[in-house]
């Protein structure tokens, strides 16, 4: 609650956008809360924020957790901002124990998490796993032509290296951004990877003519066209239980006049499902739809893949080291596959990863609204800690507590 005060704003929503003196003030409240508790602070080429509380064996890779704590325009005070806050907690209920761990742990704030400011989303996690380069990162631009690299200086947190060492096991705690949790009364949702996406632009073309005067044979309306491949989209999404879902969320219709029939329609299309198989037969049922559409029409289709990703499995013994942290606290839990993307997608493609989700209120996320309750959230950091004792190495009580 004191990190939301960082960007608060009306409706108790938090404008933290990533490298603004927002971001700022966010990062250094969390480095010295981090240097409060034992920790030493040092960030990365691209302001990667990690803190380190030693193990008993330096050289072991360290057991990291995190998340971001950049928001969207009108966010709210979880997403994001409750993993990097579990994590401190971890570390400072590991010192109020007295618990030494054998592999070091690590606390880490991922920069540009949201990519509402700078694009895409996820840079920092995806710099440091080797999936994006740092020129590109750093040679980013907002709105207003303003360089991620200057900005990132600007604000004192461009430092040295960037990845290229050993990550034990990777833990995020993130609130679910969905409903599911919350509608089947399940405290913790133990995630077992990400989804595999496929988004699209489609281009539809048939003849912009009069409204009043073209007979209804004889017209070649992109918008009716554009109509069926949204119906057969929403079908699509429907015939891949569990997991498909597809979303036709952007359309463009030229000329847009009252009076004229649409001559053309711009449009996007999503599909995601978690098993990369059956995603190939949505592709192909998309492909299939278009067709249909554009012959029924006499419309001209040109459909053009704009993204390919595969879903993203998390590490069995890390989802099981959750699954067991759920089972010792006796709290109920739900196996789940994330319909979100987080920075533990992208870190999972180099090291072992798990989720922790915790139910937000009415699934309601990247809005001033979002919410989520003390117990639960302690409930997850509960388990985001036995998860992380578990990777990091037989715990050992170091005699009187700090
Ligand atoms: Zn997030």
């Amino acid at each position: 609650m004191d990190l939301a005060e960082v960007g608060a704003i009306a409706g108790g929503g938090v404008r933290r956008l990533a490298l603004t003196d927002e971001d700022r003030r966010g990062r250094d409240l969390f480095a010295r809360w981090c240097r409060e508790a034992g920790c030493t602070v040092r960030y990365d080429a691209v302001g990667n924020v990690f803190a380190r509380r030693a193990g008993r064996d330096g050289a072991l890779p360290p057991v990291v957790t995190g998340s971001h704590l950049d928001t969207q325009p009108n966010g709210g005070r979880f997403d994001g901002a409750y993993g990097v806050m579990a994590g401190l907690e971890v570390v400072r209920a590991l010192n109020d124990a007295g618990i030494e761990t054998e592999a070091p742990i690590e606390v880490v704030a991922w920069t540009n998490e949201e990519g509402t400011r700078f694009a895409p989303s996820m840079m920092g996690s995806m710099a440091f796993a080797g999936l994006m380069s740092l020129d590109a990162v750093l040679g980013s631009r907002d709105a207003q032509g303003l360089a991620f690299g200057d900005e990132l200086a600007r604000i004192g947190y461009r430092g040295e290296g960037l990845g290229g060492r050993p990550i034990g096991a990777y833990f995020e705690a993130h609130i679910e951004q969905g409903p599911v949790l919350e509608e089947t009364n399940h405290t913790i949702g133990v995630v077992t990877g990400g989804q595999g996406q496929c988004w699209y632009d489609l281009e539809l073309a048939g003849q912009a003519a009069h409204a009043g005067s073209t007979p209804m044979d004889r017209r070649r309306d992109a918008l009716l066209g554009a109509a069926r491949v949204v119906e057969a989209v929403n079908r699509i999404g429907t015939a891949f239980p569990p997991g498909g879902v597809a979303t036709v969320g952007h359309l463009s219709v030229s000329p847009d006049s009252r009076n004229v029939i649409p001559g053309r329609v711009s449009m996007s299309i999503e599909i995601r499902h978690p098993d990369d198989g059956r995603r190939a037969a949505m592709d192909a049922a998309v492909r299939e739809a278009v067709a249909d559409a554009a012959a029924r029409g006499s419309l001209e289709a040109t459909l053009h893949e704009v993204l390919d990703q595969p879903a993203a499995p998390f590490d069995a013994d890390c989802v099981a080291a959750v699954r067991e942290g759920a089972r010792a606290e006796g709290l109920a839990y739900l196996e789940m596959v994330s319909g979100a993307a987080h920075d533990a997608i992208a870190i999972s493609r180099i090291a072992p990863t798990a989720m922790v989700f915790v139910p937000c209120a009415g699934g309601v996320s990247h809005n001033e609204a979002e919410s989520a309750t003390p117990a639960d959230l302690a409930a997850g950091c509960r388990v985001l800690a036995r998860a992380m004792l578990a990777r990091a190495g037989s715990a050992v009580r170091s005699g009187a507590a700090r």
